[in-house]
């Protein structure tokens, strides 16, 4: 009989560079029997885990073909009550947009404990990349991190562009928009609300990696640099 309780580890695994692993990641991953990945994964992370351990990628990218975030919860229970020592890989940190949240939630209603390893979230990688300090004293007192994906159709209104931009710069904040590329043009029309056109823009795509890309412009014409650059997901929208 299996007399330990269930327990699922959530684990960030960084925004791609596999040299942006924790410690504790790599432990994780090396103490693994089964692992699910998503697909913002670098497949060089997988490499820690044991060769003999079942990797399943339940990638789901915004738009594209996923699998259902309900088939890949009953997947963790599963295999967390069959006795697997389950790790639930996810980009960047888990708990940070990308659903960590809800798969925490829903993995303790069952009865299964979870422990959550940080990793470093994209936000802070493209600021990395860019040499840019978020928080620069003659700049900002501090940090938004807000989806640009918030259309409504989840359990919160969508978000409120020209209440953002107005707080953003009455409070000097930088805002850090995640899964902000397909929505530019609402973005760029709502903030042009409350922040001044020329606010300098940055837009980090592949953060960390090789094949990163960025391009600096102002709030107004933030949809045409994205074009005319050609950035895409995933990237980050620094404002
Ligand atoms: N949990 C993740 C975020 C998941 S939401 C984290 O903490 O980083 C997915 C969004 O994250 C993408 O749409 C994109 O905006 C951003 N993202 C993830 N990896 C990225 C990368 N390497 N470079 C730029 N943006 C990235």
């Amino acid at each position: 009989m299996n007399t330990h309780q269930p327990l699922v580890t959530l684990v960030g695994a960084g925004p791609g560079d596999p040299d942006l692993l924790t410690l504790k990641a790599v432990k994780a991953l090396q103490a693994a029997s089964v692992v699910l990945v998503d697909d913002l994964v670098h497949p060089d992370v997988l490499a820690h885990a044991p060769a003999s351990a079942r990797i399943i990628h339940v990638g789901k990218r915004g738009g594209c073909q996923s699998t259902p975030q309900a088939f890949i919860e009953k997947l963790m229970v599963q295999e967390a009550l069959a006795g697997e020592t389950v790790v639930r890989l996810k980009g960047g940190d888990p708990l940070i947009f990308g659903r960590g949240g809800e798969e925490k939630a829903h993995l303790e209603a069952q009865g299964i404990a979870v422990r959550v390893v940080n990793g470093l979230t994209a936000g802070l990688a493209a600021a990395h990349d860019l040499g840019a300090a978020l928080t620069h004293r003659a700049h900002a007192h501090g940090v938004v991190m807000v989806t640009g994906h918030a259309s409504g159709a989840g359990p919160l209104p969508p978000v409120d562009w020209p209440q953002l931009a107005q707080t953003a710069h009455d409070c000097k904040l930088t805002l850090v928009v995640y899964m902000g590329v397909q929505s530019a043009a609402a973005l760029e029309m709502g903030l042009l609300q409350g922040l001044p056109p020329d606010t300098p823009v940055a837009v980090v795509e592949h953060a960390s990696q090789p094949r990163q890309r960025h391009a600096l412009g102002q709030l107004q014409g933030l949809q045409k640099l994205l074009a005319d650059e050609q950035l895409g997901s995933p990237a980050i929208i620094i404002i």
